[in-house]
């Protein structure tokens, strides 16, 4: 699968000074030195080896929607994966649905919720490609690919081998997995296999889409197709500017920015000590002995609200978490604004927010 000459198609194809920002939801970001699109593995095996010949750094990009890129942006080549094309076949009494990399993740989901295929229904409107899926695990509404995960199919790029990754090896924790941890860099992912359930039940365990289905007259929330937990999804996420919509400025960021801290329960109570008149924090929990704290809580209680501004950038008005461009902003006022948000609740909290998205060319 290695190859060592690149092919002169896709050297010509290789931009140069490509402006990033509109390659990412944020819309922030300065040009690439060089940029490509691999449409196959060959595109991407020969971008992988032209960087490599000429000593560069290599940045992997699919929908541009968790990545901050800086104003100066990104010194090597930027390889823009749109490898398309989607397969389903029967395991047992289980669909696998096989998706390569560069497949709009929520048009996949509603491919699968048309075909009755459950188990991805609450990631809804999760902007970006399916590619990215397994790097931060991604979750929302009490569902995480991890459940539903089969194989990851990857370059290897310490031997640029075609490799399957099954789910167990793939790492995955809370916002994480190996690819955005200890192996961070060193995959490229082709393909994502997910193993779902034909004619399945609605996955419906988190408490505000159990609100919003009641509302529309589901009473049994348990009994709700999937189609109605995409379609509750989908409204819950656009009351929160969580789905990209041009028309709502408050949509342009790359979702929360920070992940919500597991921390030990002496923390919560540390938490609940600082400040005895606050409302109760929300707190989930989170495997043994630790619970997962609300960043955007921690965030209101430490003096920032919904609308502020800074500069060319602010805090969305529907939702504390998402950090926007206001049209004008750069990388540099994003990371002000986050770290100004962190040292807030560092100061009153003494916890330490970790940002989500991934920071490119700083
Ligand atoms: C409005 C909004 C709402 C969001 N809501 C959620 C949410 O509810 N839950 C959630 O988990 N996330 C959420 N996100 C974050 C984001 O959509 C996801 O993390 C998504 O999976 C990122 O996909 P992407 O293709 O845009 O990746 P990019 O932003 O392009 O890249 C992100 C990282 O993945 C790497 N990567 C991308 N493709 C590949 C590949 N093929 N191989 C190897 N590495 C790759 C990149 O190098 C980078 O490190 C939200 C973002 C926005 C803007």
């Amino acid at each position: 699968m290695s190859s060592s000459v690149t092919d002169s198609a896709f050297e010509a194809s290789i931009a140069e000074h490509v402006t990033l920002a509109p390659f990412t939801t944020l819309g922030i970001g300065g040009p690439a030195r060089y940029f490509a699109e691999a449409t196959s593995t060959t595109d991407l095996l020969n971008g992988i080896e032209w960087a490599r010949q000429r000593d560069l750094p290599l940045f992997v990009l699919g929908g541009g929607s968790n990545v901050v890129v800086s104003d100066e942006g990104f010194r090597g080549l930027v390889l823009r994966v749109q490898l398309r094309g989607i397969e389903t076949r029967a395991d047992g009494d289980r669909v696998i649905v096989e998706a390569r990399a560069g497949e709009d993740w929520d048009s996949l989901v509603s491919f699968c919720v048309n075909k009755g295929l459950a188990g991805i229904e609450c990631l809804s409107g999760i902007p970006g490609l399916v590619g990215a899926t397994p790097v931060q695990n991604v979750g929302a509404y009490g569902q995480e690919i991890s459940e539903t995960v089969v194989s990851v199919e990857a370059v290897d790029l310490t031997t640029k081998n075609l490799v399957a990754i099954s789910g167990e090896a793939c790492g995955f924790a809370y916002r994480s997995s190996r690819f955005k941890a200890a192996d961070r860099g060193r995959f490229v992912v082709t393909k994502v296999s997910y193993r779902l359930a034909p004619n399945g039940r609605a996955s419906v365990r988190y408490p505000e889409l159990k609100a919003c289905l009641k509302n529309n007259g589901r009473e049994n929330t348990d009994a709700a197709s999937i189609k109605e937990v995409r379609a509750a999804v989908l409204a819950i996420r656009k009351r929160k500017a969580m789905v990209i919509d041009p028309s709502d400025p408050d949509s342009r960021s790359v979702g929360s920015f920070f992940v919500n801290p597991v921390t030990t329960r002496e923390t919560l109570e540390r938490v609940r000590s600082v400040d005895t008149t606050l409302p109760g924090i929300p707190n989930f929990p989170a495997g043994e002995e630790m619970v997962k704290l609300s960043a955007a809580w921690l965030i209101e209680q430490a003096g920032m609200r919904r609308g502020y501004v800074r500069g060319g950038v602010g805090i969305s008005k529907k939702h504390t978490l998402a950090i926007i461009n206001l049209g004008t902003g750069t990388a540099r006022e994003v990371l002000a604004l986050a770290e100004e948000m962190k040292s807030r609740v560092r100061d009153k909290f003494g916890i330490e927010l970790v940002p989500e998205p991934v920071f490119v060319g700083f």
